[in-house]
């Protein structure tokens, strides 16, 4: 297949498209519908963008708008009776635009800098370690917050609580490491330990680790792998997508693992549709279709198995928060909580709604901050009727914006993966 042939496939299909019956079942699960009922802002208001622009329609600042404001949560993938494919029409609408839009050059510049060396590179993500881990660490943060220098750049100085921290050593230390099963090995499997996953939640990837060998794997980190590239999908980036694919798929396949595992509901759901992205790949397709079935996610994997019951007791109260890609993208919603209610002493508390949304996103909290910090403060009033102590989710970004949200609209709740609780209880 040429590069046009494949340009054409990356923009929605009609056949895709024409699966939506405008019933409107979709649009109470749309968290931007839901905040400001612009009908162009549903679910089924964006097909019809989509549709106009498949007709021949150009792409003009309005479809730009509404279509950027859109989570890519998926939510309205799970209430859609006709089975419409949106996560996919999304990823194809972004796609095409990145062909036909022309960005300004800062932007352009800003896009390349993050998806085509950053999130691929470890050198540039271990700078971006040193630089995170000096800002907070050596007082920069803290003399820049009392001279009040984040208000001179408005929005932009409020996205600073949205920043990472960097735990040092990083897991890149891990890596090319097997680490053995503990009382007899069961199961084989590669870890991915992600781009920003890496020098943000270094402490979470060992937890993983732990207690993966606590249930009778043998876990090896198998270098060469690289950033999944969800995040260059979600942006319309998909031909870097597509190299990010291959070099995970050759550097993962090699050792014949029982699985892949991840804990990072985003890089789980692209992962798992690396099948469908190279599926016009001759190359690489089969590999491809292999891999994604391999895929699983950390509390999917331990779900499936026996699990090593816990010993240690957690006496607390956990709301669980459901990543979008886990709960929409994978369709996996009962194991973590199953998880959590292995865990002695700990009590889960259902919150309301707690497949929509927290605003996350990937980087929508950044490139949209105002919608995102107001899903957010809807999310956090549904957690604090809880009355829990700690929010337990499955995906990296989603627990940096929960820690945002306990702070600023919470009370002070604890943040946690729900692997790390389940290594607590490990080793309690
Ligand atoms: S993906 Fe989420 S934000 Fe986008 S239309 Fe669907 S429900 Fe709404
Ligand atoms: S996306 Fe599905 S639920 Fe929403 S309007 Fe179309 S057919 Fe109905």
């Amino acid at each position: 297949m040429d590069a046009s042939e494949l340009l054409q496939l990356d923009r929605p299909q009609q056949k895709d498209l024409d699966r939506c019956v405008h019933c409107g079942l979709c649009l109470n699960a749309c968290p931007t519908y839901r905040e400001n009922g612009l009908e162009m802002d549903s679910p089924r208001g964006r097909i019809y963008q989509m549709n106009l622009v498949a007709g021949g329609a150009e792409i003009g600042p309005s479809y730009l708008e509404h279509i950027e404001l859109c989570l890519a949560c998926r939510a309205c993938e799970t209430a859609c009776p006709s089975g419409v494919q949106y996560g996919r029409l999304m990823e194809a609408a972004r796609a095409e635009i990145e062909q036909r839009v022309h960005r300004p050059w800062t932007v352009r510049l800003a896009r390349s800098v993050v998806f085509g060396w950053l999130l691929p590179s470890r050198t540039g993500l271990r700078m971006a370690a040193g630089m995170l881990w000096a800002y907070r660490k050596l007082g920069i943060q803290a003399l820049v917050r009392s001279v009040g220098l984040l208000r001179l750049f408005g929005k932009l100085g409020e996205l600073e609580q949205l920043a990472p921290d960097a735990e040092l050593p990083t897991f890149f230390s891990q890596y090319g490491k097997v680490f053995p099963a503990e009382g007899g090995r069961r199961y084989r499997v590669a870890l991915l330990g992600g781009c920003i996953a890496n020098i943000s939640f270094a402490r979470l990837n060992e937890a993983t680790v732990r207690v993966l060998q606590k249930n009778g794997c043998e876990v090896t980190v198998p270098d060469g792998q690289t950033c999944c590239g969800a995040l260059h999908m979600h942006s319309g980036i998909r031909d870097q997508a597509r190299e990010l694919a291959r070099q995970n798929i050759a550097a993962l396949m090699q050792g014949n693992y029982d699985a892949i595992i991840t804990n990072a509901a985003g890089c789980g759901s692209t992962l798992k549709e690396y099948g469908e992205l190279l599926e016009h790949d001759n190359g690489s397709a089969a590999a491809a279709q292999e891999f994604s079935r391999k895929v699983k996610d950390v509390t999917e994997f331990l779900a499936s198995m026996e699990l090593t019951p816990p010993r240690g007791k957690l006496n607390v109260k956990v709301t669980y928060q459901d990543s979008c890609h886990l709960a929409h993208g994978q369709k996996v919603k009962a194991a973590p909580r199953q998880l959590l209610r292995a865990i002695p002493g700990l009590q889960l508390k259902e919150m309301m709604a707690a497949d929509i949304c927290c605003g996350s996103a990937g980087i929508y909290n950044v490139v949209q901050n105002e919608m995102s910090m107001a899903v957010l403060e809807k999310k956090m009033a549904n957690v604090n009727r809880t009355g829990a102590a700690v929010i337990a989710t499955a995906n990296p970004g989603c627990m940096l914006q929960l820690r945002a949200g306990a702070c600023l609209h919470g009370d002070g709740q604890r943040v946690a993966h729900v692997v790390e609780l389940l290594d607590e209880a490990y080793r309690a």
